[in-house]
């Protein structure tokens, strides 16, 4: 079974490199997806209230028998549950549905810059780690300003931040951000919803090259630029194919193949914008 690296993050905590996503699996579906996903060998599962399927997702981890502390989960407060008082609601409200008594990662999941709320639900954040109820805390979608404003005013810098990065939006004016923040990157639809990107002719090169799939490869070139990675499947296929990326390396020229891809295609919203 594959053994998945850890970084360690800014407050000391060790996240898996490689996890599970499950935004868009019916609660229904998920326990069985986060099971087979168990069973290949993650050990990280990457959910949020907007997912609906925390309860499904709980449940698998629940029958999997595996030591709670050889899990890392994260979940993510939604746009409605900004501000103070909201968002530790809405933390309840999550762990309950998980059935956990914490959780390893928890995030803002849009900054939603125009209600101008961040600050406040960060705070919240701030009391769910200090109350140990979270073993880090971070942020999702923030752009290098929404960054640099909330670091300015708080206790604890985010230990993460998640945001669409692909080798089509390599992100690397906000990478750059936070190397210099000490914040890790997490990256979210990494292989490009499996569309255009995995039947990209230079990606197929390379996978033919090294004898791999598509996807593979692109796992790898997340991994090797220090990414934290989730990638999703509903195909049991597919997810072991996915975990099965830490028995190869690609060399400098196929990274800057791969980097060459970069054209700022976007496939989720603004994070300026959205919410
Ligand atoms: P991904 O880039 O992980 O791609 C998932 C798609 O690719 C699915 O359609 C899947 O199909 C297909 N796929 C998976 N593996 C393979 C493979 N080996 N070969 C071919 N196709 C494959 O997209 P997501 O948008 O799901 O992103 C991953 C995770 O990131 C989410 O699940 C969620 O946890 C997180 N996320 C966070 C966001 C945020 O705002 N913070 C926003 C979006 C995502 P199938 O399932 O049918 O096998």
């Amino acid at each position: 079974m594959s053994k998945v690296p850890a970084l360690t993050l800014n407050n000391g905590v060790q996240m898996p490199q490689l996890g599970f996503g499950v935004w868009q699996v019916p609660d229904d579906e998920a326990t069985d997806a986060v099971a087979t996903a168990l069973d290949a060998g993650y050990r990280s599962i990457d959910t949020a209230a907007l997912y609906g399927n925390e309860e499904g997702t709980g449940r698998a981890l629940a029958a999997s028998g595996l030591p709670r502390e050889e899990l890392f989960v994260t979940t993510k407060v939604w746009n409605t549950d900004h501000g103070y008082d909201a968002a530790l609601r809405a933390f309840d409200l999550s762990l309950a549905k998980l059935g956990l008594e914490y959780v390893d990662l928890y995030l803002i999941h849009w900054p939603q810059p125009q209600r101008d709320a961040y600050t406040d639900t960060w705070r919240a954040l701030e009391r769910i780690a200090a109350d140990g109820r979270a073993r880090a805390i971070g942020v999702s979608n923030f752009q290098p300003a929404h960054l640099r404003r909330l670091v300015a005013g708080a206790d604890v810098v985010p230990a993460v931040n998640q945001v669409e990065l692909h080798p089509q939006l390599a992100q690397s004016e906000l990478r750059a951000v936070h190397a210099e923040l000490g914040i890790a990157t997490e990256a979210w639809s990494p292989l490009g919803q499996g569309k255009g990107l995995l039947a990209d002719p230079v990606v197929a090169k390379i996978a033919d090259r090294h004898g791999r799939t598509a996807a593979q490869v692109v796992l790898r070139w997340h991994l090797q630029l220090g990414n934290v990675v989730i990638p999703k499947s509903v195909t049991p296929s597919r997810i072991r194919e996915n975990i099965d990326v830490f028995d190869f390396e690609l060399p400098a020229a196929d990274l800057a193949e791969l980097a060459a891809l970069d054209d700022g295609t976007r496939l989720g919203p603004d994070p300026d914008t959205f919410g």
